[in-house]
């Protein structure tokens, strides 16, 4: 059994992996993970100093040559043997999901199914890497061009997505003949060292993805590390905004996606009972801990108190409990401190002039365990904390609008542009609203648009800094630079000097 499966150990010691093998830590710095059902610490995770992070570098740097120099053809056969591998592994990727980030079982199921799509899009990459070509754009002259590596890149990663996360950026960056340096969450570290030691038994050579662990030092370190290329990163807007600047300052190519505000708008003529589905759904999954969540729903004209009604009446119908357990549909929140922090909106809101109409402190599972049931707050507005701020957690807010104009201007005014949603049966306002939304992923009568693996993802506004969405083809532009070739092969007896500026015609 690989060390990141066994389980034996009560506290187990969680390494860096450079080189192709665990490496451990030097640092005396550590982090505590936890089981989040059981609220106890199950690891121990090592946090890099600068000049273990300056190690994995040079040792991605060192495997760089190689690999850019591996054929397509390797490449492809290598990406259908990871396809293999990590299908045939999801559920033990799965279940160290469920033991460090809390979710579900079957959720953390349909986390690596939807990372694996963006695998299996990259098994198509001597496709995706084809260039052009123009003959005879002068006498005798052609152009064509190339996509080519960037060099070591880097990627940084969330809590709540601790595989498909990762693989939204390793996949295309590995696939485009790059080497890679994840820095995992420090909350749930483990999945990244499984998919290390599935990697290298697909054979992927030493040093071509490697993993170190730790917090603003590792980030920082890669950041300033003159020999990394780019930078991809998911977090929080405030980290986004703080790595998009400081990568760029230093040169380096970056995207960096960032929070969200998900606003479901549902109009006067939708049904009710799918609105009402789909908002339990999507503000409760993964209890709320995903950047397309919906937090909001909008409610316009007169459809509010029975929207309201409905949800409320789903909502004792959704069992929390322990990820582990088949019936549970809603896991705890990632750490205590998160799972408090969510709770004092729930606190807060009566104060702030909103209504509570479900407080998920009441009915919580008791025990150690990290959790908070699904809590729905009414009558929300800008200005109050339960609008203004990404709670991160299982509090759904309504907020209620005359008009599909006033929803409208509430998204477009919102920092935030992730995902939207509108629930309608009405098709031209469904098509006027994919036009006069600003937010980068729309989904009509779908609640969490999370576009599939051959789109590209990201939101708008804060929800992304850089000029590239992540995974898709943008993902495949992000991580390769383009060169372009004018060729000719002419007699040598006809050359002559010529002083002008190179003409075609
Ligand atoms: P986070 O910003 O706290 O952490 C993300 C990464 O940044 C982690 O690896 C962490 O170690 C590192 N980090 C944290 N503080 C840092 C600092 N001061 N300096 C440098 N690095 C630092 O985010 P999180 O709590 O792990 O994840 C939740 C957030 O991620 C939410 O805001 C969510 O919306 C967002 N998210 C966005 C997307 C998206 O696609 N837009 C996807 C998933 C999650």
């Amino acid at each position: 059994m690989s060390a990141t499966l066994d389980t034996n150990t009560a506290v187990k010691p969680i390494h860096h992996w450079i080189g192709g093998e665990i490496y451990q830590g030097q640092s005396g710095r550590s982090g505590a993970v936890y089981n989040p059902a059981t609220g106890q610490q199950t690891g121990e995770v090592a946090f890099a100093t600068i000049e273990e992070i300056d190690h994995a570098v040079q040792t991605a740097k060192a495997a760089s040559a190689a690999w850019r120099a591996t054929s397509l053809g390797r490449r492809a056969e290598l990406f259908f043997k990871i396809r293999e591998l990590f299908h045939a592994h999801r559920e033990d990727i799965a279940k160290l999901l469920t033991a460090e980030h809390g979710k579900v079982l079957s959720d953390a199921m349909g986390e690596v199914t939807r990372g694996l799509e963006v695998i299996e899009f990259c098994c198509g990459l001597p496709t995706l890497l084809k260039g052009s070509m123009s003959e005879q754009v002068s006498n005798g002259v052609d152009v064509y061009s190339l996509r080519q590596p960037l060099g070591v890149v880097a990627g940084i990663t969330p809590f709540n997505f601790p595989a498909m996360v990762p693989m939204w950026m390793w996949a295309p960056a590995l696939a485009t003949g790059n080497t890679f340096v994840l820095k995992p969450s420090e909350k749930d570290p483990s999945a990244s060292l499984l998919t290390a030691e599935l990697l290298k038994e697909a054979g992927v050579p030493d040093g071509v993805f490697n993993v170190i662990h730790g917090d603003k030092v590792a980030v920082d370190a890669l950041l300033e590390h003159p020999d990394i290329a780019a930078v991809s990163f998911v977090g929080s807007t405030p980290i986004a905004k703080y790595v998009y600047e400081t990568a760029t300052s230093r040169g380096k190519r970056c995207q960096a996606l960032g929070g969200a505000k998900n606003h479901m708008i549902v109009l006067p003529d939708a049904d009710i009972d799918m609105a009402a589905d789909a908002a339990i759904s999507a503000a409760y999954g993964s209890a709320g801990e995903r950047c397309m969540a919906i937090s909001m729903v909008v409610a316009v004209g007169g459809v509010a108190d029975e929207l309201v009604t409905a949800i409320k009446s789903r909502i004792p119908g959704v069992k929390v409990g322990n990820g582990m357990d088949p019936t549970s549909e809603m896991g705890p929140l990632v750490t205590r401190e998160h799972r408090d922090k969510v709770a004092s909106y729930v606190e807060r809101a009566g104060g702030e002039g909103a209504t509570v109409v479900v407080d998920g402190r009441e009915s919580a599972p008791a025990g150690d365990g990290f959790f908070l049931a699904p809590s729905l707050i009414d009558h929300v507005k800008p200005g109050m904390a339960n609008y203004d701020d990404e709670i991160f957690g299982p509090v759904l807010g309504v907020t209620r609008v005359d008009t599909y104009e006033q929803a409208v201007g509430l998204v477009n005014s919102n920092p935030f542009g992730n995902g939207v949603a509108i629930f309608t049966r009405d098709g031209g306002a469904a098509r006027q609203f994919q036009f006069d939304i600003l937010a980068g992923m729309v989904g009509i009568n779908v609640p969490i648009p999370v576009p599939v693996a051959y789109y590209s993802f990201g939101g708008w506004k804060a929800s992304l800094f850089g000029d590239r969405h992540i995974y898709g083809p943008e993902g495949i532009d992000f991580y390769t630079r383009s060169k372009v070739v004018t060729s000719r092969w002419p007699d040598p007896a006809t050359s002559k000097i010529d002083l002008g500026f190179p003409q075609t015609r």
